[in-house]
């Protein structure tokens, strides 16, 4: 790697240890001769009144100060020239070397070689289903973008009948030392990425990346008594690894959709059941849906608006083997006669007249407690 013999300290001629006063001190008198009001048209001078700010800028603000000390000129400046407030030695590096996935890795998880083979990055797939399709479990097809590895390379990046080489710029290492006054960096390489070596031709199908992007079709099989937030997971199905590493998996993550009729309770279903007064008085068989078709299910005699009635093992089906199915649980909603005509009218006099108070005797005991408020 080239070492610039220009640094911001010797554009402004002071020495490394000058102070903010002799900085300044500095700066005017250069950037006074270069001013482009003193030299009009002088091309050259410009150039250097617009160096001498940019030095200027980063060494009279303490903190790029430091960052420009410990990094060197070359790195600093790789970094994008100015502007650099705020950022930690760290973005620069990781700018410096176009924030590969050797940097994010470097400097965000553990520390790893850049020859390790990696791990594909997992996906996550939304996919939503019809309630019924959950309690009895369904084969779908969908339909995944990802990258896979690249089939002409195998995923080395490099052009068939053709191979990696040690880069000259470190040998091999994947090092580089610099030296900045005092100090001595052991810098990871920029040409090789860290690696220590290159590719010589790039595979013509993946321009060198080893791997390719494609929409993949899989067929995912999706037990019965899955539910919204149930996650299936599908190992190898998610992104390509890189240098041979194992692709990650891909998630599925289940959305139901409500049903007309029944709503889930964790592994128990529940539904509302409308029915006749007299079948509520008398007692009754009635139909009732259920996932697997309707039922036969007894109304006992005096059943009230409300009540719940179970149906045993009518419910979801347990996604563990061996677990029992859940129940059902069927809420009655007594109807109240509508549009009665003449004659129906007449019949349900008779029976009211008829009614003793034990007939209702929630009403006695309402009546009986409420007594004080009817005075
Ligand atoms: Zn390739
Ligand atoms: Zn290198």
């Amino acid at each position: 790697m080239s070492t610039s013999t220009e640094d911001y300290y010797s554009i402004l001629e002071v020495d490394r240890n000058a102070t903010p006063d002799e900085l300044k001190k500095a700066y005017r008198k250069l950037a006074m001769k270069y001013h482009p009001d003193r030299n009009p048209g002088d091309k050259e001078a410009e150039e250097k009144f617009k160096t001498l700010s940019t030095a200027y800028e980063v060494l009279s603000d303490e903190s790029k100060r430091r960052q420009y000390d410990q990094l060197g000129h070359e790195m600093y400046t790789k970094g994008g020239r100015g502007g650099m407030g705020g950022m930690t030695a760290e973005d620069i590096f990781a700018q410096a070397f176009g924030g590969s996935d050797f940097f994010s890795n470097l400097f965000g998880g553990g520390r790893r070689s850049p020859n390790d083979p990696l791990e594909g990055d997992d996906l996550l797939y939304e996919l939503q289903i019809d309630f019924e399709d959950a309690m009895f479990g369904l084969e779908r097809k969908i339909e995944i973008p990802r990258s896979e590895t690249c089939s002409v390379c195998q995923g080395s990046g490099c052009e068939p009948g053709t191979s990696k080489r040690t880069c000259p710029q470190c040998n091999g290492s994947g090092q580089v030392t610099m030296s900045q006054g005092f100090f001595s960096i052991r810098q990871p390489c920029t040409y090789c990425q860290g690696s220590g070596s290159v590719i010589e031709k790039p595979c013509h199908t993946c321009r060198g990346r080893g791997t390719v992007r494609r929409r993949k079709t899989l067929t995912v099989r999706i037990p019965a008594g899955v539910d919204t937030g149930s996650r299936l997971r599908l190992a190898g199905e998610g992104e390509a690894g890189l240098r041979g590493g194992p692709p990650g998996d891909l998630y599925v993550r289940i959305r139901v959709r409500p049903h007309e009729i029944f709503s889930r309770d964790e592994k128990d279903l529940r539904c509302d059941v409308p029915i006749p007064f007299h079948v509520a008085a008398l007692g009754g068989d009635i139909e009732v849906p259920t996932i697997n078709g309707k039922v036969k299910m007894t109304i006992p005699a005096g059943t009230q608006t409300g009540t719940e009635l179970r149906l045993k093992g009518r419910g979801v089906p347990a996604l563990t083997k061996g677990h029992p199915r859940g129940d059902q649980y069927v809420r009655v909603i007594v109807e109240v006669p509508t549009n009665l005509s003449r004659d129906q009218k007449e019949k349900l006099q008779a029976f009211a007249d008829a009614c003793t108070d034990n007939v209702h005797p929630r009403l006695k005991a309402f009546i009986e407690n409420a007594k004080r408020f009817f005075k």
